[in-house]
C-alpha cells in the first residue's frame, strides 16, 4: 500500500473515530437532559404531592378539630339541659312540697289547731322568707287570737246506737215483733244520722273528745285532780260529744238491716260488711264511724283537733262483729242459743283469728281518732246488780274486750242508768270504789238534759242525749221539745220509719 492511500485510510478512520465520538457526546449530553428532566419532574411531582398531602392533612385536621369542638358543644349543652332539668325537678318538688304543707297545715288550722299548724309551716327550710308562708302563719294567728273559750258547763253530749241500713227490714211487723219495735225506739237510720250530722254542723257545733275535757293536776300530796280544760274555738261554734253503744253486732240485730261487723278497706281504713235482703254482701260506709270519717275527711272544721267519738262496748256477743269472747269456746257448757246456732253456721270458728281481725280494726279507729269505753260486759244494769255481779263482769271485760281495744278509763252505764243521783258519787259506794280501782275516770249515763257536765274530784261525769227513733220521732210529731238546740227533728226524721208509741 501507498503512503498515500496509508493517510487517506488514517484520515477516514480519524473521521470515522470523530464522527463516533461525536454521536457518543450526543447520547450522552440526551440521556443527562433526560435524567436532570427526571429529576425535575420527580422533584415537582414529590412537591406537589407533599403540599397536597399537607393540605389534606390541615383540612382532616381542621375537620377533626371542628367534630371535636361539635361534641364538646353538645356535651356542655346537655350538661346544662340536665342541670335545668334537676334545678326544675327540684324547683316542682319544692313547690309541690310547699303545697302539700300547706294543705296539711290548712286542715291543722281548720281543726283549730292553730299552733300545730304554724309549727309545721316553720319547720320548712327558708320559711322566714317566703311571703307566701309568712302570710299563712299571719292567718293562722289572726284565727287563734279570734278564738274563744268553751263553756265546759254547757257541752252537750249525744249517742247513737248501730245504725239502721234498710228500714224495711229493721220496722217490718213492729207491732208483733218486739225486736222490730225496739229496732224503731232505739236505733237512728243512716237517712237520719246524715240529716243530723250535717244540720249541727250547719249550726255550728264540733265534735270534741270527751278528754278534750279535762285537764289534770297533782295537787300537794300527790293526788290527780280534774279540772275542766280550757278548748278555744271561733265565736259561735259549739263543741259537743259523740258516742256510740253496743257496736257488736249481737246475734239478735241479724236480718234486721244492720251492717254485720266493721272491716279494713283496701287503705286500711275502718268501713262495714252488709249483707243485703238477698243475702249477697256489700261492703262500704253503713254505720256510724266510716260515716262520720267521710264527713269529717270532707268537712275537718267539724271536729276539734281530728276527735271522733267515743265507742262502748259490751263483750258478751264479742265485738265490732267479731266472736271474740271466751265463751264462744264453751260449746259443750251452757251456750245461749243464738251463739250455739252461730257455732253450728260456722263450723271454722277459730277465735284467735276473730281476735286478731278484731283488734286490727280496733287499732285502726284508735289510729283515726276514735276511743273506745266498757258498756260493761254483759250489759248489766249498774244500779240493780250486786257488787260480786259487777267484779265478775267486770273482769270479763278486761280478759275479753281490753286486749282488743287497750285500757280504757271510760264506763258508758248500760240501760242509762248510773251509779248515783247527780253530783258527787259518795265514798261510801262500793260499786263507785270498785270501778276507780279498776281505773274508771269518766262516767256516762243517759238522760234528757240539754247539757250534764260534772267535775268530780278526780272524774268526770256526763249525761248523754239519745238521738235515736224514740227522740226524733216525738219530736218530729210535737210529743216532745228536746231536742230543738241540735237539730229541726221533723226535717230529720225518715220518711221510712213508723210512727214511734210513746212509751217512756
Ligand atoms: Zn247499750
Amino acid at each position: 500500500m501507498t503512503e498515500k492511500s496509508q493517510r487517506k485510510k488514517e484520515q477516514i478512520m480519524m473521521k470515522q473515530e470523530k464522527k463516533k465520538k461525536r454521536t457518543n457526546r450526543k447520547e450522552q449530553s440526551d440521556a443527562l437532559r433526560l435524567w436532570i428532566l427526571g429529576v425535575c419532574a420527580f422533584f415537582i411531582f414529590t412537591c406537589v404531592f407533599m403540599q397536597m398531602r399537607k393540605r389534606q392533612t390541615a383540612e382532616e385536621k381542621e375537620m377533626e378539630e371542628s367534630e371535636t369542638g361539635s361534641a364538646v358543644w353538645e356535651e356542655a349543652n346537655a350538661e346544662r339541659e340536665e342541670r335545668e332539668a334537676v334545678s326544675e325537678e327540684q324547683n316542682e318538688y319544692q313547690n309541690e312540697h310547699k303545697k302539700e304543707m300547706i294543705i296539711q297545715a290548712d286542715r291543722l288550722s281548720a281543726a283549730y289547731d292553730y299552733d300545730e299548724a304554724v309549727g309545721l309551716l316553720k319547720t320548712m327550710e327558708g320559711y322566714e322568707s317566703d311571703p307566701e308562708i309568712l302570710n299563712k302563719i299571719k292567718e293562722y294567728e289572726a284565727q287563734k287570737a279570734s278564738c274563744v273559750p268553751v263553756n265546759m258547763e254547757e257541752v252537750t253530749h249525744v249517742f247513737y246506737h248501730s245504725l239502721v241500713v234498710d228500714p224495711d227490714r229493721a220496722f217490718a211487723n213492729q207491732e208483733k215483733d218486739p225486736q222490730a219495735a225496739g229496732n224503731n225506739q232505739w236505733m237512728t237510720t243512716i237517712y237520719e244520722f246524715e240529716k243530723i250530722t250535717q244540720e249541727m254542723y250547719d249550726r255550728g257545733y264540733v265534735i270534741v273528745g270527751i278528754h278534750d275535757l279535762i285537764e289534770t293536776s297533782v295537787d300537794e300530796n300527790g293526788n290527780t285532780q280534774f279540772l275542766p280544760a280550757t278548748i278555744m274555738l271561733p265565736p259561735g261554734k259549739k263543741a259537743y260529744v259523740l258516742s256510740q253503744d253496743d257496736l257488736s253486732y249481737y246475734h239478735c240485730y241479724d236480718n234486721y238491716g244492720y251492717a254485720a261487723k266493721m272491716i279494713l278497706n283496701e287503705d286500711g281504713k275502718p268501713v262495714c260488711d252488709y249483707i243485703q235482703a238477698d243475702g249477697t254482701h256489700v261492703t262500704g260506709a253503713y254505720d256510724v264511724v266510716p260515716i262520720l270519717d267521710a264527713f269529717l275527711d270532707e268537712h275537718p272544721d267539724a271536729s276539734y283537733r281530728g276527735a271522733k267519738g267515743v265507742i262502748a262496748l259490751t263483750g258478751y256477743n264479742g265485738v265490732l262483729g267479731y266472736r271474740t269472747d271466751a265463751s264462744y269456746l264453751d260449746r259443750n257448757g251452757n251456750l245461749d242459743r243464738d251463739k250455739r246456732d252461730w257455732l253450728d253456721e260456722h263450723p271454722e270458728f277459730d277465735i284467735e283469728q276473730e281476735r286478731a281481725e278484731a283488734k286490727r280494726v280496733a287499732d285502726a279507729m284508735k289510729a283515726d281518732g276514735w276511743e273506745f269505753a266498757s258498756h260493761t260486759w254483759g250489759h248489766i244494769r249498774i244500779k240493780d246488780v250486786s257488787l260480786e255481779r259487777l267484779m265478775q263482769d267486770t273482769q270479763k271485760w278486761r280478759e275479753n274486750v281490753e286486749p282488743i281495744v287497750g285500757s280504757v278509763d271510760t264506763i258508758v252505764f248500760a240501760h242509762g242508768q248510773d251509779l248515783g243521783d247527780w253530783g258527787a258519787y259518795p265514798e261510801s259506794d262500793a260499786k263507785y270504789r270498785y270501778l276507780k280501782e279498776q281505773g274508771y275516770r269518766v262516767f256516762c249515763n243517759v238522760d234528757s238534759n240539754l247539757y250534764r257536765t260534772w267535775f268530780g274530784r278526780d272524774y268526770l261525769r256526763q249525761g248523754r242525749r239519745n238521738l235515736d227513733g224514740y227522740r226524733i220521732y216525738n219530736n218530729a210529731v210535737g210529743n216532745e221539745n228536746n231536742i230543738s238546740d241540735l237539730i229541726d227533728a221533723a226535717e230529720v226524721l225518715d220518711p221510712l220509719r213508723p210512727p214511734v208509741p210513746k212509751l217512756r
